[in-house]
């Protein structure tokens, strides 16, 4: 599945590295870097990540 995150909305909060640090994490910089493309396994802490986006940020979409 892939994860997209919107850039316009996204404001670096990171309760979505709390969800799901294996897909989530922030560079040096404090901005938020992910995984584009994840493994089905990893579906319920990306839903978990999506659910939790104080921003509405994440989608999940189904490849
Ligand atoms: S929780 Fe949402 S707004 Fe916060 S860093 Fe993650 S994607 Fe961005």
């Amino acid at each position: 599945m892939k994860i997209c995150v919107d850039r316009g909305k996204c404001q670096d909060h990171g309760q979505c590295i709390i969800a799901a640090p294996d897909i989530f994490r922030f560079d040096e910089d404090g901005t938020l870097q992910y995984e584009p493309h994840v493994d089905e396994s990893l579906r319920e802490a990306a839903e978990e990540a999506s659910d939790v986006c104080p921003e509405q940020a994440i989608t999940i979409v189904d490849e």
